[in-house]
């Protein structure tokens, strides 16, 4: 089995768990780190930093993820499996694995419902998404 395949199946099984707990058992933390190893490390450190972002857009409800990493912020398309940075584009799209540790640590705030909204104006939407598209440029 690929590689990213297994860490997708793997992760979408420990993913209900968190859903269920709020919180990660001692097992899943195990499976977690040798899963994704630094990368769960790096995605755990966003988490707990509240480093995780959901915009939420009104009236229209529009979500978009951001994961604020040291250099810069990156988009996060959650539900495509998308993250703006190298990293996802130079092995995410190759397949050596399914995802970066923004993505990663996006899916773990997710689950445990750890992550702080931001109310925007629609009006913003265009504007916001415009400045993490030129992060990303230049990362
Ligand atoms: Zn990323």
């Amino acid at each position: 089995m690929a590689v990213s395949l297994h860490e997708h199946l793997s992760l979408e099984q420990i993913l209900r768990d968190l859903r269920i707990s709020r919180e990660i058992s001692r097992q899943n933390w195990q499976r977690l780190r040798q899963l994704f190893g630094d990368r769960f490390d790096k995605a755990w450190r966003l988490v707990t930093e509240n480093r995780v972002k959901k915009y939420v857009f009104k009236p229209s409800g529009r979500v978009l993820w951001v994961a604020i990493g040291q250099h810069a912020e990156y988009l996060i398309y959650s539900n495509a499996g998308y993250c703006s940075c190298s990293d996802f584009y130079f092995r995410v799209l190759d397949h050596e694995k399914a995802y970066c540790y923004h993505l990663l640590a996006q899916k773990l705030a997710e689950a445990l419902k750890h992550y702080d909204v931001i109310e925007e104006e629609d009006e913003a939407y265009d504007i916001l998404l415009g400045i993490w598209k030129e992060y990303s440029v230049q990362d």
